[in-house]
């Protein structure tokens, strides 16, 4: 089976009695052979078992990830679950060191209750583990910050031999340890930059797209933390701009029980471009999946309202649902250029889109193999959801493949634990870093433990 055959699988039914372990959260692939999972409980449990074998194996975390990523190479071999590392370990003023496994949430719900918060903004949801963030690159918006792994101070691993290393930022492989594909070991620590909270206000407007090319870099330039959705059909755009909010702001929030407040007008300007978007999401997707969640996420641009809260109450705010979702990264330098083609496509091919273009900017990465690795850069999401048989539309097929070819010929870097096609991309040409990570996944990994049939076709 070709890589590219694996793109976007369909979604299997739930199958009563099953490992849910056994299947990635979308439930579109199959990530080991029942009996494989192991889950140790602590950290000397862990390196006990890799020191005496020396099998396939691979971490979970929330599985969120497409099973290429996650699953043990060929079938056979044993899936890590690490649920039983979880929790936070230390705390200083300053840091907080989490158990690799926690889930994003709690390591937000801390931070919050000592009014702090990561640099790092949230990226749509909170149910990934740390670890599975860090491997994948999962990131939030705004140039002043980079993705999750930027607040990482030191990361702890356990090598495929079962011994433990500790990598800070002094460290000269810090760099491919920020975001190591689940390729180098299993992270059993990270110890975060912590900063005090900030309350934004983030302003909610409905423009025209017209000018868009022009529009993304100044309003990233101009505000802390940016979040736009295109609607290209429509030419219409819904942008948010969050920034620190005013003192008479701040006093209603905390007068609000520091609940998100919001504001008291709201906007319908977009309330016909969501009706049309629904209507060809529900042309798209037969039957009503997971409970009409992903209708919900379209209805959510109707009548908004400017909001006053933390970060993770202003843009944590995803309702996961399964789906496919292709996300690539262009240098923000580039990103002009990139609208302005899309544009062009869009008006000769008219795809059907049953959802928003998503466009979040960030700082450039220091980790080797980020997308946003080196430079200011802008991520372009675009997502198809699952009708609720496990199919998806044929057209929605066809507008994701189509709309990745233009954004790899025009250099764009795919986030890793969302949806690609391998083929389109030359990855030494792609990051300067590539073959330093090859040399130190060769140290760290020699015999390839860590591997999956997807990883070992990228990296060996
Ligand atoms: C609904 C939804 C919303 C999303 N929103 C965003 C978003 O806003 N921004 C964004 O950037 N991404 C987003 N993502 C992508 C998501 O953040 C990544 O897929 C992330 O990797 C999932 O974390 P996880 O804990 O589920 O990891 P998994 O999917 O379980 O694993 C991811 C990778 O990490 C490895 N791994 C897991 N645990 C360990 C460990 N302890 N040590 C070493 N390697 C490990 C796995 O082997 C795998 O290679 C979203 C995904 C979904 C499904």
């Amino acid at each position: 089976m070709t890589l590219t055959q694996l793109a976007y699988p369909r979604q299997e039914p739930e199958s009563t009695g099953e490992d849910i372990r056994l299947r990635n959260w979308a439930r579109n692939s199959r990530l080991g052979l029942p009996g494989s999972v192991v889950a140790p409980v602590s950290e000397a449990e862990l390196c006990d078992f890799l020191s005496s074998g020396d099998g396939p194996v691979r971490m979970i975390g929330s599985r969120m990830s497409p099973g290429r990523m996650i699953e043990v190479a060929n079938g056979a071999g044993t899936l890590l679950d690490l649920g039983g590392l979880s929790g936070l370990l230390s705390s200083t003023e300053d840091t907080v060191t989490f158990a690799g496994s926690t889930p994003l949430a709690e390591v937000y719900a801390f931070l919050t209750a000592r009014g702090q918060t990561l640099s790092a903004s949230p990226g749509v949801i909170a149910e990934q583990t740390l670890a599975g963030a860090l491997s994948s690159g999962t990131h939030g918006q705004g140039l002043g910050q980079s993705s999750i792994a930027g607040d990482a101070l030191m990361i702890r691993m356990v090598l495929a031999d079962g011994t433990v290393a500790e990598f800070d930022r002094a460290h000269p492989d810090f760099g491919a340890v920020q975001l190591g594909l689940g390729s180098l070991g299993v992270i059993t620590a990270v110890t975060l930059r912590a900063r005090e909270t900030v309350i934004y206000t983030c302003v909610k407007k409905a423009v025209d797209a017209g000018t868009l090319e022009a529009d993304l870099e100044t309003w990233n330039r101009e505000n802390l933390l940016v979040k736009a959705w295109w609607f290209p059909q429509e030419n219409q755009v819904q942008v948010w701009t969050a920034n620190g909010a005013s003192d008479d702001e701040v006093s209603r929030y905390r007068a609000g029980g520091s609940e998100l407040l919001e504001h008291e007008s709201t906007d319908a300007t977009m309330n016909t471009t969501v009706e049309s978007t629904l209507r060809l999401l529900r042309d798209d997707v037969t039957g009503v999946a997971d409970g009409g969640k992903p209708l919900r996420t379209v209805t959510r641009f109707r009548d908004f309202t400017d909001v006053t809260g933390d970060v993770y109450q202003v843009f944590c705010r995803g309702i996961a649902t399964p789906q496919i979702n292709v996300e690539i990264g262009i240098p923000l330098a580039r990103a002009g250029a990139v609208i302005r083609r899309i544009k062009d496509w869009h008006a000769e091919t008219r795809p059907r889109m049953h959802y928003p273009v998503i466009l979040r900017c960030t700082g450039a990465s220091d980790g080797w193999l980020s997308p946003s690795n080196g430079e200011d850069t802008c991520y372009f999401g675009f997502v198809v959801y699952y009708s609720a048989d496990g199919s998806l539309s044929e057209e929605g097929n066809s507008f994701l493949r189509a709309v990745e070819r233009v954004l790899a010929e025009e250099g764009g870097r795919p986030h890793w634990g969302k949806y690609f096609d391998e083929s389109l991309y030359d990855w030494p040409a792609l990051y300067p870093g590539w073959e330093a990570f090859r040399r130190v996944r060769e140290e760290l990994d020699p015999q390839h433990r860590f591997a999956t049939a997807f990883t070992a076709a990228l990296l060996d």
